[in-house]
């Protein structure tokens, strides 16, 4: 893949992230195309299993909707660290 072509599979990813749907196997997309990952963009770093030292910590509460933990500093329901 071309750098154009990565930046558009993240900006892909990423709103993947945002709609609540991405899949096990785009995790693994983005753990793949963690190297390419701006070091300052922390949601998609996080999202590649890159570990935050300095980050803050993940805030979460129980979704009576989804029926599952949702991480409010993630703004996700996939955070395992909240
Ligand atoms: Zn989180």
């Amino acid at each position: 893949m071309t750098t154009e072509e990565i930046k558009a599979r993240l900006e892909y990813l990423r709103g993947e992230i945002a709609a609540e749907r991405i899949s096990q196997d785009e995790i693994v997309e983005l753990q793949g195309l963690a190297d390419h990952i701006d070091p300052g963009d922390t949601v998609l770093l996080e999202w590649a299993g890159v570990p935050e030292f300095d980050g803050p910590p993940h805030v979460g509460h129980w979704s009576r909707l989804g029926g599952t933990w949702y991480c409010d500093t993630c703004d996700s329901p996939y955070c395992d660290l909240a």
